[in-house]
């Protein structure tokens, strides 16, 4: 295995029943830096479907014995990972800045990925005693234990996007649960979060953790209908969703799918809006330069506010320094992907065409770079035509449309006017407003006054409504997902000997 760090090109690998191995032939796929596409990062391993079927009977191997342990014994384990992911301070440097190279993001968000991960494997764990304790019915007209099984392999699909903060809203919970797993990292950002899958799979028995990498056109379907595989839990794109669940069908497979959003964010009339409620709308709508799920993608004002909230927002998008994510002024790094940046200019340039007011916002200190590179500014849509596709389909890029509204029911109308519904915000002084204005929102989660991952608290289940998807991840219910109920009914002193 080649695990050469720093900014020489890195190997991955798969790993499979406890050993990290090369995809079978040695095949091996390259990836190249976003914001300089001609530079090599590295090589992940391209799995076949059998390498997926040998990852798959080992995670099935070992699933009896790890399913055996208490769950006290599994949260010792997720500490222990938690624990390692951090002890060693120049690993984690040069993984962070590896993650940065091939992902794109910005250097400090990709330590608050690696951060968040850790924080994950502890906050599952944390859950032990509530998941040991059965509940317990007595009769009549029966005594019965309703208690929870694991539910055997699972795999685990990642996108791109955050694929280390997502994989902190699967792993630890699958494994938690009991089951063991075969993750699957997504091939635009597979180096840094096979390394780091690496690093916590070593840490257990052999079998609990498998990684394969490739092309999905190559190992998914087989991985999604591997008879072996008893829980698929997906997260990505609602077309990539539809083909998983339909895959998944063939075996009665049953599945969470974590999809796209078109998140929506009212502005009321009372809204406090400052220098720093501008800086938390920026974030929400532009960190990650806007390739979160969560992302704040559309906005609607009140009248009132209008001028106000563009102003204001167009002040802290112009803040923003568009360049290299490893550079400390960098504030928006590229587009992911070639494929990304087509998807978001292509948007952007039809809403230009179709005479929609936009303004190009941020500063490029090197226009060479932004030039070659997968790199857009910021752009705000003022008051577009809200059937544009900018406004209707998720941008997952630096693109957000700003609408007003006249009444609420107007913009609680306009926001739920959509196939997702994922998340959305509402700003406003007054807490009965926020409150009852959230829960009138078709959405899986509301944020009050903020928007996006930074305001997001891992206790509460996440996942969205509509074609946002199906089931929740994160919290206790983002465990107990990963487990069937099991009742047992007899005797009283049989089921309650005390
Ligand atoms: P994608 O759907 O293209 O891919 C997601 C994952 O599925 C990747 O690992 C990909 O390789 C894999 N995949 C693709 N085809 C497959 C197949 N046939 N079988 C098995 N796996 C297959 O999504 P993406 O472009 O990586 O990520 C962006 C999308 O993900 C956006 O729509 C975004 O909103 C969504 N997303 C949702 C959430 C959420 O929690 N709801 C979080 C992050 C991203």
């Amino acid at each position: 295995m080649t695990l050469t760090m720093g900014d020489s090109p890195v190997e991955t690998h798969l790993f499979v029943n406890g050993e990290a191995r090369p995809a079978t032939g040695n095949r091996r796929y390259a990836l190249h830096n976003p914001a300089r596409p001609e530079e090599l990062v590295g090589h992940a391993a391209a799995g076949s479907p059998e390498d997926v079927d040998a990852a798959v009977r080992a995670a099935h191997a070992g699933y009896p014995s790890w399913a055996a342990l208490s769950y006290a014994e599994r949260a010792d384990h997720l500490t222990r990972i938690a624990d390692a992911l951090t002890a060693d301070a120049e690993d984690l440097a040069a993984r962070a800045r590896l993650f940065c190279r091939e992902h794109g993001k910005i250097l400090k968000e990709c330590q608050l990925e690696m951060a968040r991960l850790g924080d994950r494997f502890r906050l599952t764990a944390s859950y032990a005693d509530r998941l040991a304790t059965d509940e317990h019915l007595t009769g009549p007209p029966f005594d019965t234990i309703i208690t929870r099984q694991p539910r055997g392999v699972a795999a685990l699909i990642v996108p791109w996007n955050w694929p280390l903060s997502i994989l902190g809203a699967k792993l630890p919970q699958a494994l938690m649960a009991g089951n063991t797993v075969v993750v699957k990292p997504s091939s635009n950002s597979a180096l840094a979060p096979t390394l780091t899958l690496h690093l916590m799979a070593r840490l257990l028995p052999p079998g609990v953790i498998n990684v394969v990498t490739g092309a999905a056109s190559e190992i998914g379907d087989a991985l999604v209908t591997h008879p072996l595989v008893r829980f698929v839990n997906f997260t990505g794109s609602d077309t990539v969703g539809r083909h998983i669940m339909a895959q998944a069908a063939r075996n009665l497979t049953p599945v969470t799918l974590e999809l796209g959003g078109n998140d929506a964010a009212i502005i009321c009339a009372d809204a406090h809006l400052d220098a720093d409620a501008f800086q938390r709308m920026y974030l929400g709508a532009f960190m990650s330069t806007g390739q979160i799920c969560m992302a704040l993608k559309r906005l609607y004002v009140h009248r009132s506010r209008y001028d106000e909230v563009v102003e204001g927002l167009s002040a802290a998008c112009d803040r923003a320094v568009v360049g290299d994510g490893l550079l400390d002024e960098t504030r928006v790094g590229p587009l992911n992907n070639a494929k990304q940046l087509e998807t978001v200019t292509g948007l952007i340039e039809e809403a230009r065409s179709k005479g929609a007011d936009l303004r190009e916002l941020g500063h490029v200190p090197d226009p060479d770079l932004y030039a070659t590179g997968y790199f857009q500014k910021p752009v705000l849509a003022l008051d577009p035509d809200p059937t544009l596709k900018l406004v209707t389909e998720e941008q997952f890029g630096p693109a957000l449309p700003i609408l007003p509204f006249e009444t609420e029911d107007e913009a609680i109308a306009k926001a739920n006017d959509s196939r997702f519904g994922l998340c959305s915000s509402v700003w406003t002084e007054d807490r009965d407003r926020a409150t009852t204005l959230a829960r009138r929102l078709e959405a899986g989660y509301t944020y009050l006054n903020a928007h996006g991952p930074t305001a997001q608290d891992s206790r509460g289940p996440f996942g969205g409504v509509k074609q946002s998807g199906l089931g929740r991840n994160l919290g206790y219910e983002g465990i107990i997902q990963f487990q069937s109920s099991h009742s047992i009914s007899g005797p009283a002193c049989w089921l309650f000997p005390n």
